[in-house]
């Protein structure tokens, strides 16, 4: 089967189905399609613009949704660098970082382990810390 828009001499545009070209061709022919508004058998395919391109032209128009997946990598990457330039103190983070803090010790990033209680005494004190985007296992478990 074979759609096309047809319109008749009065200029109605409508939609006929054939089994082919050649089957519109004949029953054209044959003047056996009429225009369903006024009946006219004079008809010619009609020209429209094809609609593929207006289509295509609203797919470009959306762009993608930000990837979460890719937030979330830069994410990861930005804790990995900042853990490069960080010594790792593991269960000593708490007397660390309140010996820098106190000025007891130069100042330099650490992270490692606290337990809840810690991390409200530090908070409490004022200790600047802040918890890790993500999980890490201590160096000393990581194959
Ligand atoms: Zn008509």
């Amino acid at each position: 089967m074979i759609v096309f828009d047809l319109r008749c001499a009065r200029a109605h545009v409508f939609e006929a189905w054939f089994a082919s070209t050649s089957a519109y061709e004949e029953q054209r022919a044959r003047r056996l399609v009429a225009c369903p508004t006024c009946g006219e058998t004079g008809v010619e395919k009609a020209v429209t613009a094809p609609n593929v391109g207006a289509k295509s032209n609203r797919g470009r128009a959306e762009a993608p949704p930000a990837s979460q997946a890719e937030a979330l990598r830069k994410l990861v990457a930005l804790q990995a660098e900042l853990l490069r330039r960080s010594r790792w103190v593991g269960g000593d983070f708490a007397a660390e970082a309140r010996a820098m803090h106190e000025g007891e010790r130069p100042e330099r990033a650490i992270h490692g382990q606290a337990s809840a209680a810690e991390v409200s005494e530090l908070v409490e004190e004022g200790v600047p810390i802040a918890p890790l985007l993500f999980p890490v296992a201590p160096p000393d478990q990581v194959n």
